[in-house]
């Protein structure tokens, strides 16, 4: 990619932004097109740099004009700019590959992938490599796009050795061409956006192994070794040559996870709860050692690690039940290891915007555990037909406030309300965080004693 070669970033939210300013800074002519109104902050960063940008439209004239298009991983291959661009036959990458480019030299990448786990394992991994003192920072698809990262960097007079530890979805690893993570993660695969893939797991999971294609002899590929998908996929595709590192479900039991034979760590002293968990930590302890931290350090991160909000988050309350926000359970498989985990009786709200959901593997679980079904969603037929064999009480609401109301009727003390919806929330909520912020706060208004 030459300077002043002409780039369009089709797309300004952070990562969209990110490479915006960071393709400036390196003197590319950039130029920014969204569909959508474009949030304020963003265009202020953009106006202050001089990157000149559109809203509302995509002016095809100045795209197809365009030497190399950054496309945001929320813009599908089947919409009408990006089918007239691959027509023209412009190269297309996305900001994780832009950034990667251009990163310093001397630094080092560890990207995490999979269906569900990958912010809290991002979290960790950041987390106990800072608490080990090596310069961490997460990145990707959470909080701070990649180029943002890497353009701090480059800004810097004497930038530090950094280790980036960077998200990644299926959708940006779709965009991705020599992206190379010294070490990369594959957390697990199940059933999620195949609504963007054909309505077929095998290109969601040929997705998800892009992660490993331009590794080499040195980089370290960690996966799941008991996930039933990526085994099946092992079976019949080789592995770009990493060293692989096969996590199993023997290494980790009771809170400890054993690494080799001489290493133990224990995860009962921190907050990270479920074998989900302890699978993610077994993932996250072998990074770091790999990285060069020491394992007193690793256990003294542990302990401290704050996992993030809305996965299996307590909402404080003194009431006799137990009231859990899960709302970032946006597929099946997160809901499975919500309701495995839960000990009592449970009121389970769930709905949303369905993403093509299979509910069967929910059964077992729903008829051992469940006492009611509250649906929280504009549509929720699909999950009544799914679970009224069952017989148990189902109530349908269309508010966080209603969800919670109706919940509260239905539980008794002892009992755990879980919102784990197994659906995207765009239906009635702006996101995930909007809806855990609704429950909570709805469940707190619940705990107020009324007037009169
Ligand atoms: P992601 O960033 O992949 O969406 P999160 O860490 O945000 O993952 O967790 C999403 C949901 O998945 C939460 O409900 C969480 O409790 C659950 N979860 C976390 N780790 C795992 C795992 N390894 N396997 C299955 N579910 C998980």
């Amino acid at each position: 990619m030459k300077k002043n070669m002409r780039i369009t970033i089709l797309g300004a939210g952070e990562s969209g932004t990110g490479a915006a300013l960071l393709a400036n800074w390196l003197g590319y002519a950039v130029w920014v097109s969204d569909k959508s109104p474009i949030k304020p902050a963003f265009k202020s960063e953009l106006e202050a740099q001089g990157i000149p940008y559109e809203e509302g439209q995509h002016s095809l004239d100045k795209i197809l004009a365009s030497g190399e298009v950054i496309k945001s991983p929320g813009i599908p291959e089947k919409t009408e700019v990006m089918q007239a661009i691959r027509q023209q036959g412009i190269p297309v990458i996305g900001e994780i590959e832009f950034a990667w480019r251009h990163r310093p030299k001397s630094s080092r990448i560890v990207a995490i992938t999979g269906s569900n786990g990958k912010t809290t394992t991002t979290g960790l991994i950041q987390h106990l490599l800072q608490t080990a003192g090596l310069p961490a920072v997460m990145c990707g698809n959470v909080g701070l796009a990649f180029a943002r990262a890497v353009l701090a960097d480059r800004l810097a007079e004497a930038p530090a050795k950094r280790v980036y530890v960077v998200e990644v979805s299926s959708f940006q690893l779709d965009d991705i061409d020599q992206f190379r993570p010294n070490i990369a993660l594959l957390l697990n695969i199940t059933p999620d956006h195949l609504d963007r893939y054909g309505y077929e797991l095998a290109n969601y999971v040929q997705s998800k192994f892009r992660i490993n294609k331009n590794q080499k002899r040195g980089d370290v590929f960690i996966l799941n070794g008991f996930d039933p998908v990526l085994r099946d996929y092992l079976t019949q595709h080789a592995l770009a040559p990493a060293r692989k590192v096969a996590i199993r479900k023997g290494f980790f039991k009771n809170g400890l996870i054993r690494i080799g034979r001489s290493q133990a760590f224990d995860l009962t002293q921190g907050q990270l709860r479920g074998p989900h968990n302890m699978f993610n930590a077994a993932c996250s302890i072998r990074t770091a050692l790999l990285l060069g931290a020491d394992a007193a350090q690793i256990q003294q991160g542990l302990n401290s690690f704050r996992p993030p909000a809305h996965r299996l988050e307590l909402v404080p309350t003194q009431d006799g039940i137990r009231w859990i926000n899960d709302s970032k359970a946006t597929n099946v498989d997160a809901v499975y290891y919500a309701l495995q985990a839960m000990d009592q009786p449970t009121v389970w709200i769930v709905g949303g915007q369905d993403k093509g959901n299979d509910y069967s593997p929910l059964q077992t679980l729903v008829r051992k555990k469940v006492k009611a079904i509250v649906c929280m969603g504009l549509d929720n037929e699909k999950i009544i037909q799914a679970f009224k064999k069952h017989k148990k009480t189902m109530v349908e609401t269309r508010s966080a406030r209603e969800a919670v109301a109706a919940a509260r009727q239905l539980a008794s003390a002892g009992d755990t309300v879980l919102l784990s919806p197994a659906c995207a929330s765009f239906d009635l909520f702006k996101n995930y965080e909007d809806r855990g912020a609704q429950f909570r706060e709805a469940v707190l208004a619940s705990l107020q004693p009324t007037n009169g």
